[in-house]
């Protein structure tokens, strides 16, 4: 009998949390879900708490855990709370694999405790790659852990390369569908409202990757992630809008020769690509029809007026602490956007400012980019 995969799921009520759970309960002969956590919606992790079962579950908001372990003190659960606590569920011997589906930098220092403890990392958080990348690949290396992502894009980079591992990638691109302002002008951005930003074309996301993706920071994320994942220099990493969504992203090899990925948008896809890998499990997903797309269309990225995008390959190209500064700088100005404390232009104006700042560091350590992290959130605060 081929044995379970334990899985942990940080961020399981989140966008990408719920939806690897609805995968799990379909394949209850494949996995063993082990952990769950949350960071304060009690009620959806005490409900998710009684219908799976975990061995462990975590609230990370430390007043919410006396609801959490009155509630669930008939199970055979362990209940913990406070971020550390993070660090220590994922050690469990009894996990394979850590989904890590949190959002923003708090992902980080979970992940670096998951693969110290030589667990294999399916990847959401794209932010832990965007701060650092350098040493999470490191590290990775250094423990003999795979890495495999879930971002929609980078899945689709990812099916892409089996069969190819003597053939180095030329170029790779990466689809954006644009959001829900593509084509408009900096004067039109001027008076964008939160609810406009939140309604994106194609995909039902967490709020703050909604907002990235309306700004285009979300594709410059995915450009450093994609450095990280796929060992490439910025000029090998191209955006190309693409507003169907349905090619996901496409390598470009020395020959000249393409490779896209395809489907209709569904996460649920590359998460469980990433939970399975190397196995595609037989799904009864809607497939794609060629009749309801009879057009495939292809324009260019905006990274004028979308600033954050040429923002992420500034921060890339200088390498270092800049991608963490602008990583922290944006949590705090998107933040202050859903708190309608800021225009929406005004997130990259402030995430430009505190970027060009900060005291640039090249060989970077964990305690660099917790400082970094910590002076970047001052600097944009003080911006707004
Ligand atoms: P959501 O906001 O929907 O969910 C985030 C999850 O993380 C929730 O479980 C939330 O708990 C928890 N959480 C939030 N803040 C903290 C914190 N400080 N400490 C611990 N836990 C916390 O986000 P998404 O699911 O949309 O995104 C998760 C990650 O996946 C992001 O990095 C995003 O960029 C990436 N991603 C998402 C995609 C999507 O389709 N949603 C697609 C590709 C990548 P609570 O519910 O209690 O607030």
């Amino acid at each position: 009998m081929i044995k379970k995969r334990g899985v942990a799921i940080l961020g399981s009520t989140g966008s990408i949390g719920t939806q690897a759970l609805e995968v799990i309960a379909a394949y209850p002969e494949l996995f063993d879900l082990q952990v769950i956590t949350a960071g304060n919606n009690v009620d959806l992790l005490i409900e998710q708490a009684f219908k799976f079962k975990p061995n462990m579950v975590v609230i990370v908001d430390e007043s919410q855990y006396p609801k959490v372990k009155e509630a669930l003190w008939k199970e055979d659960i362990h209940v913990y709370c406070g971020k550390e606590s993070l660090c220590q569920v994922v050690q469990s011997t009894e996990v394979d694999v850590v989904l890590t589906a949190l959002v923003g930098y708090a992902g980080l220092q979970p992940t670096i405790a998951a693969i110290e403890a030589k667990k294999h990392i399916a990847l959401a958080n794209k932010e832990t790659l965007v701060v650092a990348g350098a040493l999470i690949t490191e590290l990775a290396q250094k423990h003999g852990i795979n890495i495999y992502p879930v971002d929609s894009e980078h899945s689709a980079i990812f099916q892409c390369l089996p069969g190819e591992q003597m053939n180095p990638i030329e170029k790779i691109y990466l689809t954006a569908s644009g959001g829900p302002f593509r084509g408009f002008t900096m004067k039109q951005l001027e008076n964008v409202t939160k609810a406009q930003a939140l309604k994106h074309p194609n995909w039902t996301m967490g709020a703050k990757i909604t907002i990235d993706s309306a700004t285009m920071m979300n594709k410059g994320l995915e450009v450093i992630e994609a450095k990280w994942l796929f060992n490439l220099t910025a000029h090998q990493v191209d955006v190309i809008v693409h507003p169907q969504s349905i090619v996901h992203s496409l390598v470009q090899f020395e020959d000249g020769s393409m490779k896209a990925q395809m489907g209709l948008p569904d996460m649920k896809l590359p998460i469980q690509y990433a939970l399975t890998y190397p196995q595609r499990l037989s799904t009864n997903y809607p497939r794609f029809n060629f009749m309801d797309y009879p057009q495939l269309t292809f324009e260019p990225a905006d990274a004028k007026t979308f600033k954050n995008l040429g923002l992420a390959y500034r921060a890339l190209e200088l390498g270092g602490n800049v991608p963490c500064a602008l990583n922290a700088a944006n949590e705090v100005t998107v933040q202050a956007f859903l708190e309608d404390k800021i225009s929406f232009l005004n997130i990259a104006r402030i995430n430009e400012v505190v970027m060009e700042n900060i005291p640039k560091v090249r060989t970077t350590s964990l305690d660099d980019f917790v400082t970094t992290d910590a002076e970047a959130r001052i600097k944009a605060r003080e911006l707004l």
